[in-house]
């Protein structure tokens, strides 16, 4: 799919916009005062995927513990300031490489030329991030789509006056339509590289569900250069769901994991199993299919159109490679059998 043509940021070394692969970024829920806990988290986005991950910095110590999260794990990390001219500059000394500012919490523009001065002379970029909940009060009454793009155009122009160009826009609502509406008519109108996502989206029930409608139709029409499905998980869960969106509409490489429903033939764990291939493999970018069936009967025709199969029997299962049977194996060694499988496989790709 032809994708819009953005203008490229960088963040740290991570680019964004400008034709660049579409980036998967996720937030903290660990208060940022948590370092260990910080850097836990952090860890296992990384496993996950993840590209790009954000802080808030609610607070003066949050601004420090953030500085010792990015010595610590010398990743570029992105501060989220809702409205602190002094944060933001906390989190630049304490080495942001990127910031998070919501327009519709800020009522003064006055210290902008000072901030977008120091972003300049420090090559960091700025997201301007206009969510639906946080509108400014003069755009009430207006089309909410609108309120959206303009109120987000107002506040890159703010930066832009003062010379600042690494500007990335996010606009965010909750109701996934509205959301589409705004983000096509702010990517026909400017430049900007788009971080795109349904804010607020839910829980996996739900948030899985207007994520992948919300970011996937617009990945579809071209519009996006970063991603975050916002959801009311274990912050990982976010990442799966990103890769798994980029996957499906083929913008990444990766480990498709195809399993069946169940049904009353099954007779491997399938759920399970299914579940643990897929932690396994979230951080492969090679394009790789795996078939997990819960019978002998589908399991092995699956398996031939699959990379790697499971093909489930009632105390054996067998395992394909390249669409062959390979060998069967007890239930109980089936896991770590196709792990090794797996790790041959990868060597050779
Ligand atoms: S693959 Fe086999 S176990 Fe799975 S749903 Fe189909 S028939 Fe049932």
């Amino acid at each position: 799919m032809e994708r819009r043509k953005s203008r490229r940021v960088y963040v740290g070394d991570v680019p964004i916009g400008g034709g660049a692969p579409i980036s998967i970024q996720s937030m903290l829920n660990a208060k940022t005062t948590d370092v260990e806990g910080c850097i836990a988290q952090i860890q296992r986005l990384k496993a996950a995927g993840c590209d790009l991950i954000r802080l808030a910095v609610p607070d003066e110590a949050s601004a420090e513990a953030f500085g010792e999260i990015v010595k610590r794990t010398g990743l570029p990390l992105i501060a989220d300031v809702h409205y602190s001219y002094k944060l933001a500059h906390l989190a630049l000394k304490n080495g942001a490489k990127k910031l998070r500012m919501n327009p519709g919490n800020m009522t003064d523009f006055s210290e902008i030329e000072a901030l977008s001065k120091r972003l300049i002379d420090l090559d960091v970029p700025v997201r301007v991030g206009v969510n639906g909940g946080s509108l400014a009060p003069k755009y009430a009454g207006m089309n909410e789509v609108d309120a959206l793009t303009e109120s987000a155009l107002e506040c890159a122009d703010v930066f832009e006056k003062y010379g600042m160009h690494n500007i990335v826009i996010a606009i965010k609502h909750s109701d996934t339509l509205i959301n589409i509406a705004a983000n096509r008519k702010l990517a026909a109108v400017c430049d900007y590289p788009l971080h795109i996502g349904v804010t607020e989206a839910g829980t996996l029930r739900t948030g899985l569900i207007k994520s992948a409608i919300g970011i996937g139709t617009l990945l579809m029409e071209g519009i996006g250069d970063t991603i975050r499905a916002s959801l009311s998980a274990d912050v990982v869960e976010e990442v799966y769901a990103a890769s798994k969106i980029l996957r499906t509409l083929g913008l990444r490489q990766g480990v498709d994991v195809v399993a069946c429903p169940t049904c009353a033939r099954t007779q491997i764990d399938v759920e399970g199993l299914a579940s643990k291939i897929e932690e396994m493999t979230a951080h492969i970018k090679k394009p790789l299919r795996v078939s997990v069936l819960g019978c002998p009967l589908n399991g092995i025709g699956e398996g031939k159109d699959s990379d790697l199969g499971i093909a489930g029997g009632k105390d054996s299962s067998v395992l394909l490679d390249g669409g062959e049977i390979l060998k069967t194996v007890k239930n109980e060694d089936l896991l770590a059998e196709f792990e090794e499988l797996l790790n041959k496989k990868l060597a050779n790709l």
